[in-house]
């Protein structure tokens, strides 16, 4: 089967959701059943089976605190409970829907962060590095290279993404190579430090993401990019597939492509999860 295991059901920034507000206002309002019947509509024109939200954690008033920059503070405004017993009510009207967030990894606040995770239903935790300390990795308005140098951001990404893998926090790394965003893919001098990325996942025995989304960035190409998907499957490690999605037209986005990728590097299986327990599937594209 094909899954697709990382959406959100609502873009980034106040002003973009202002934008939107009335797209999902015609079905009832985000969280609703018309709505997310959205996002399984798409994903099921494009072959997929399962589908799971995995809203940002930010965005959640209960942890407005977990990180200083003033942008997570302005997001952090949604009702978690109104999330996921909004996924719950789709999955009780028959939706193959799961119940799952994107959590930043913010060191020093793991206890806080595990205590959120744990005390909700998640089917599925992704595991992002949108941050070094206060500089955002993905924000097109700051793109943090060029006001650093690319090694010392490459470097520092892959420290923090080394040390949210080996935290035991995360089920699945989101976009494994997320710095290449704008375009600045990783120099030669720090790629020896993606073997030990590598390393770290296949030790920690979670999963990466197949992510479609950098198609729709400059970059313009998956992550992981194919030497390091083929470098996570020879270590052993499981994988998803992911859009990335902000509205209902992104979801199972550039697919074929992705699998071609995976098949490619000699992926057979994708990984579904159930409260959070990893189980293999195989991956069947379209008949
Ligand atoms: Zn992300
Ligand atoms: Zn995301």
């Amino acid at each position: 089967m094909l899954i697709d295991y990382h959406m959100h059901l609502q873009p980034d920034g106040v002003g973009e959701r202002a934008q939107q507000a009335r797209r999902w206002d015609t079905h009832g309002g985000y969280l609703s059943r018309g709505w997310i019947g959205r996002y399984v509509e798409r994903a099921r024109s494009r072959g997929v089976a399962e589908i799971a939200f995995t809203e940002h954690d930010y965005r959640f008033a209960a942890l407005a605190d977990l990180h200083p920059s003033p942008f997570w503070r302005e997001e952090a405004t949604a009702d978690i409970d109104a999330y996921c017993a909004a996924i719950a009510d789709a999955r009780d009207a028959g939706m193959p829907v799961l119940l799952g967030i994107e959590a930043d990894w913010v060191p020093g606040r793991e206890d806080d962060l595990r205590a959120f995770l744990d005390a909700r239903p998640f089917d599925v935790v992704l595991g992002s590095v949108h941050w070094i300390g206060e500089v955002s990795v993905d924000n097109p308005s700051e793109p943090p290279i060029g006001p650093h140098a690319a090694e010392d951001v490459w470097n520092a990404y892959l420290d923090a993404l080394i040390d949210a893998a080996g935290s035991g926090l995360f089920d699945v790394l989101a976009h494994p190579d997320l710095p290449k965003v704008f375009g600045d893919r990783i120099p030669d001098a720090v790629r020896p430090r993606l073997d030990d990325l590598v390393d770290a996942v296949a030790r920690a025995g979670i999963a990466v993401e197949c992510s479609s989304a950098g198609f729709r960035k400059p970059v313009g190409e998956l992550y992981p990019e194919p030497s390091l998907l083929a470098g996570f499957r020879e270590a052993g490690v499981p994988v998803t597939l992911a859009s990335d999605a902000h509205r209902p037209e992104d979801v199972a986005e550039g697919f074929s492509t992705a699998v071609a990728a995976l098949r490619g590097a000699g992926y057979t299986h994708l990984t579904r999860f159930r409260g959070r327990v990893p189980e293999p599937t195989p991956i069947r594209s379209w008949a």
